[in-house]
């Protein structure tokens, strides 16, 4: 039987678009697929757990973890460290288990220059009206910050040419099964299944 290594899923777009909801989903979803728990500087709210949502660190300990080069990615986002831990992924993916990394724009594009294999999708909202409503809606960030977040968002845009696919993330549903679609047919592409057709060409 071929084992084969899993797929990096990285899930990226502005604040607001949805991307943890998509990703919570397609994690209930897909039994293959892990998901990275990250690092970050930020304060657990409420309802959060060290080492379910995040692992809380001091803004020290995050910054040794840099110097020692435990994060595949990590970035500044809106004052607070994140970062993606690097063992765990690659523990992952060579189980043979798919990871889906749900991060910043910043982080997504690190990841790009070190993983070539990686998958990358934007989570775009249906219209920047729709986006100003979802922070609004969400009521956890002032009106300054909603309107810093929108200026950010407009320069995200500019950069979706560099993700592979764009979902808009209009009905929830639909975005989900569009991100399991992506799943499928990465796993059938020709450059992801060179043992087999290595071996049905040697008549095996
Ligand atoms: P929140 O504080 O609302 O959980 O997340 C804030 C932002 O940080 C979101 O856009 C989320 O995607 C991003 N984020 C979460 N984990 C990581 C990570 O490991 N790396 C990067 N670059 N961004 C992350």
């Amino acid at each position: 039987m071929i084992k084969r290594k899993g797929i990096l899923l990285v899930l990226s777009g502005p604040s607001g678009a949805g991307k943890g909801t998509v990703c919570h989903e397609v994690r209930k979803r897909m039994d293959n697929m892990k998901y990275s728990i990250s690092a970050t500087t930020r304060k657990p709210r409420v309802i959060e757990r060290e080492g379910r949502e995040y692992f809380f660190l001091s803004k020290e300990d995050f910054e040794s973890k840099i110097a020692e080069g435990k994060f595949l990615e990590y970035a500044l986002v809106y004052d607070n460290y994140y970062g993606t831990p690097r063992d765990y992924v690659d523990e992952i993916l060579n189980q043979g288990f798919d990871c889906i990394l749900e991060i910043d724009p910043q982080g997504a594009m690190q990841i790009k220059e070190k993983m070539e294999d990686a998958v990358f999708v934007f989570i775009a909202p249906p219209s920047m009206e729709e986006l100003k409503k979802r922070l609004t809606f969400r009521g956890t960030e002032k009106p300054e910050e909603i309107a810093k977040r929108l200026g950010n968002a407009e320069k995200e845009f500019k950069n979706m040419p560099n993700y592979d696919y764009v979902i808009i993330n209009d009905k929830i549903e639909e975005a989900v099964c569009e991100v399991e679609a992506i799943i499928i047919a990465e796993k059938l592409k020709t450059s992801r299944n060179h043992e087999i057709m290595n071996l049905l060409n040697k008549g095996e």
